[in-house]
């Protein structure tokens, strides 16, 4: 495919392959094939700049992360460009392509974001991506994004994207992803509880949720809201044309209508209490009857026809019992067939060996049965239990509708339908009305369930309806990331007051990093001593906060990850890059970068604690992990 691509002049080219190590397969693919798309001057160009950057080129570190394939490759014009690269070599990637060096490059979706590497062409290996759970398709969006890169500005007057043909590969989705014009953007924006401390530390409580309201989360929520409101005003346009042709010229058609509705509902009610009624009463029946019971179901207009029960009804919620009728036919009987009419009217002691399939046996019971039937009483017409008040108001309804002017109009039925419509049309507006409700001020919303846990937790101090910032609030205010809540609840207690600096990095680390795959985790044993103590402190109190975000209804807190733990302890106690990645699968530029950022939020704790100890312990974990590849 690269040749192919350099024959029709369309490198540089970035290939997306939503998996890093399907990238790195390629580049060895291009190696192992003899691939090169540089010249010798190119080449040799290639190796000043990449001698330029890493001087000492024999070092452990570099034979560890395969520099030298990996020079081979930039030589050849080729290189894989994705997170797990070691930011260091992405720089030299990056400027490489920029120089026209690298021809050809196997990205996955991460440099969609934000890095200048404009190509002549791109190619989508496919049009669906791993998404950690699913493969799930490439959206308008990120197909936009992705191919965006194609065409380099005052190069090229044109850029052009390449997807790869497959069997399964369906040329329709692929035509409505390359015209799609517009997709919708979906923002990211939560407020956080550290973003809640410091809004209110420095606008105060009401001040901050108004500008949470008009925060851009809350602007992309009312543009869809927008949506609703124009459908809403249609809506209700075409309900004034309704009732326009809805008039009637005898009288007030709305209020004749809306006499016939309170009489329909009213009529449902009752028929549906009605309907639960009769089941009620027949399954009570039906799961009292016993073996022998002569019963009778009185129909209103046949005459009563009586059976004997052979079997007890077993299920209480749905009784069947087995009965013999009085024509020998045996069945098995539910509250359908009895309604509210079945009543008892006699007993027939059943032998033990009675055996319901002899014949002699059934014409016994049947001459039993109509004995019992001849000298029973006759039914009883059961009066009708209805709530009277229920029957007068229907009569008053009744007779209201037909004193009504409209009545008698001609275009009755006209008018009606009409009227359905609107009442169709008004209840559409009713569902686009609530479903506006709860997209407004959502954001508010949440802002209120945080304040909510963190007065509950004493960061704010409530008084009326504003709050104040505590103490504990501003340790919690210098503390950004995911697990900010966490971070200062442990800076709060003494759970991390006892660890040394390499112990605290390693605790720490759970705070930060996330595993990219489910089963990284809980394969990890936690270490012993009170660095294990601290780590399982620290997952009680992770269940404290839940539960009380659960109360507020609340869901932010993401879980710890204990799967950097190890690396980060073997890090910081001076072992080697090849040592410590040896026995995990991370790549050596999620090293670096989960590294720094667990540096980072040991800068933020040593900066916030009010324990000088504990400051310092932070500070000195932080430099024993900044050293090496991670200093690069
Ligand atoms: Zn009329």
């Amino acid at each position: 495919m690269i040749e192919e691509l350099d024959r029709a002049g369309l490198l540089p080219s970035i290939t997306f392959i939503f998996s890093r190590a399907a990238c790195d397969d390629a580049v060895s693919q291009c190696l192992a094939g003899g691939l090169f798309v540089t010249s010798a001057e190119e080449r040799l160009e290639i190796r000043g700049i990449v001698d330029a950057h890493f001087p000492d080129a024999s070092s452990e570190e570099l034979r560890i992360l395969g520099f030298a394939s990996w020079c081979d490759g930039l030589e050849r014009g080729i290189a894989a460009h994705h997170a797990g690269l070691l930011p260091a070599f992405k720089v030299v990637v990056e400027q490489l392509f920029q120089a026209g060096l690298v021809k050809v490059v196997f990205a996955t979706e991460t440099l969609a974001l934000g890095i200048n590497m404009p190509a002549r062409s791109v190619v989508l290996e496919k049009l669906t991506k791993w998404n950690g759970s699913v493969h799930a398709a490439v959206t308008a969006g990120e197909y936009t994004q992705l191919t965006g890169r194609a065409g380099r500005r005052g190069i090229d007057t044109q850029g052009h994207a390449i997807v790869v043909w497959h069997s399964e590969l369906d040329p329709d989705s692929l035509a409505g992803l390359a015209s799609a014009r517009t997709y919708p953007l979906k923002s990211s924006f939560k407020p956080s509880y550290n973003m809640a401390i410091n809004l209110i530390e420095k606008f105060g409580t009401h001040r901050a949720r108004e500008l949470l309201e008009s925060s851009f989360a809350q602007f992309q929520a009312d543009r869809s809201v927008v949506g609703l409101a124009t459908q809403m005003r249609r809506s209700e346009d075409a309900i004034d044309g309704y009732q326009e042709a809805m008039e009637c010229h005898l009288g007030d058609f709305a209020s004749y209508m809306s006499l016939r509705r309170q009489l329909s509902d009213l009529e449902k009610d009752t028929k549906r209490d009605g309907v639960r009624e009769r089941r009620n009463t027949a399954t009570n029946f039906l799961n009292e009857v016993q073996r022998g019971d002569v019963i009778v179901i009185d129909a209103a207009r046949r005459s009563s026809v009586p059976f004997v029960v052979i079997d007890e009804a077993q299920d209480m919620d749905d009784p069947r019992p087995r009965v013999m009728s009085q024509t020998r036919v045996v069945k098995r009987i539910g509250y359908t067939d009895v309604g509210d009419q079945g009543r008892t009217i006699g007993q027939i002691r059943l032998p033990a060996t009675f055996d319901s399939r002899s014949p002699k046996t059934r014409s016994w019971l049947a001459d039993q049965m109509s004995v019992i039937a001849k000298s029973a009483p006759p039914a009883v017409p059961t009066e009708k239990i209805s709530d009277s008040k229920i029957d007068v108001e229907i009569s008053r309804l009744r007779k209201a509708i037909r004193a009504h002017a409209c009545h008698g109009c001609t275009d009755r039925e006209e008018h009606v339908r009409w009227h359905e419509r609107i009442y169709s049309t008004q209840r559409e507006i009713d569902k686009l009305e609530s479903r506006v409700a709860t997209r407004t001020s959502s954001i508010a919303k949440e802002f209120d369930r945080i304040c909510e846990v963190l007065t509950e937790l004493k960061y704010l101090e409530k008084s009326s309806d504003a709050h104040t910032v505590t103490d504990a609030g501003l340790v919690l205010g210098r503390i950004y990331g995911e697990l900010d809540l966490l971070t200062a609840e442990c800076l709060r207690s003494s759970i991390w007051r006892e660890l040394t600096a390499e112990q605290m990095s390693s605790a720490v680390s759970t705070l930060v990093y996330e595993s990219r795959r489910d089963d990284d985790r809980d394969t990890q044993n936690i270490p012993e001593g009170s660095l294990g103590i601290a780590l399982t402190e620290m997952v009680y109190k992770w269940g404290e906060l839940k539960d009380i975000e659960s109360q507020h209804r609340m869901d932010s807190l993401r879980e710890m990850d204990p799967g950097f733990v190890w690396v980060t302890l073997k890090w910081a106690r001076g072992q080697s890059i090849a040592k410590v990645l040896k026995s995990t699968d991370l790549q050596p530029g999620d090293f670096v970068r989960w590294s720094k950022q667990v540096i980072d939020l040991l800068g933020q704790i040593s900066l916030a604690s009010d324990d000088p100890k504990l400051a310092a312990t932070a500070r000195s974990a932080g430099d024993l992990i900044n050293r090496g590849i991670v200093a690069w």
